[in-house]
């Protein structure tokens, strides 16, 4: 099979894919907003994933994410690839929901990482950078006490503004626009879509139909399978 839309691709010059949990599922990281978590799930994440949190219960933020955040041994899967190999020919970017590294496995060359990154460690008292390994030994940054996080956006704090002006940006000069496994229900995310070029083509490729506030072509299939036959001509 075909991909229904190869010709878009190969003409495209500027694409934008916004991206969610439904991309890295196939990588076997759970999604913990999705259908199958369940309203209380949800919202015992937005309390254990918050700024509030961590300040008044750093050991208890640290435990929830070690248990439920990381999958150091997941690989990227066709998707990332064929959106990373789209990047590196200059004629796309890639704005992800995801915080899962996936991407930078991939080599995507231009990737906004919207809600940050997992494995982007640091000291919240000295900055400096800190490793993983040292992570998963300690929350505690050995030479100063002070307490590691991870650089993600924690549910009561803005949004990194670099990145909402390049992802503005990119939505503006877009000429096709590929929704993949989001909903698009997450704000300020899902406000990128009041950007859009009104001369870019939107499509949606999501296992559920999605509702959506401008006009799209929703494609209701597996991501993988759709990435799967799309080719990436030179
Ligand atoms: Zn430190």
């Amino acid at each position: 099979m075909a991909n229904p839309h190869q010709a878009l691709y190969d003409e495209a010059k500027a694409m934008v894919f916004l991206t969610g949990a439904g991309v890295s599922t196939a990588s076997g990281i759970p999604d913990f907003r999705s259908a199958n978590g369940l309203y209380q799930q949800n919202q015992r994440a937005e309390y254990y994933l918050s700024h509030q949190y961590f300040a008044t219960d750093p050991a208890g933020f640290y435990d929830y994410c070690q248990q439920n955040l990381y999958f150091p041994d997941a690989k990227p899967n066709v998707i990332h690839q064929k959106q990373a190999a789209l990047t590196q020919q200059d004629r796309a970017t890639v704005i992800t929901q995801n915080i899962d590294n996936l991407y930078e496995l991939a080599e995507t060359k231009h990737l906004i990482d919207f809600h940050g990154n997992l494995y982007d460690l640091y000291c919240v008292k000295c900055h400096q950078k800190v490793s993983l390994v040292d992570y998963q030994t300690s929350r505690i940054h050995s030479s100063d006490g002070g307490e590691i996080r991870p650089n993600i956006v924690l549910y009561d704090e803005p949004i990194d503004s670099q990145n909402v002006q390049k992802s503005v940006a990119a939505m503006q000069q877009a000429d096709l626009v590929v929704i993949v496994g989001t909903s698009m229900r997450v704000y300020p995310f899902a406000g990128l879509l009041d950007y859009v070029n009104p001369r870019a083509k939107v499509i949606a490729v999501n296992q559920e139909p999605l509702q959506l506030p401008i006009a799209f072509e929703m494609v209701t299939t597996d991501a993988s399978q759709y990435f799967k036959e799309l080719k990436i001509n030179a």
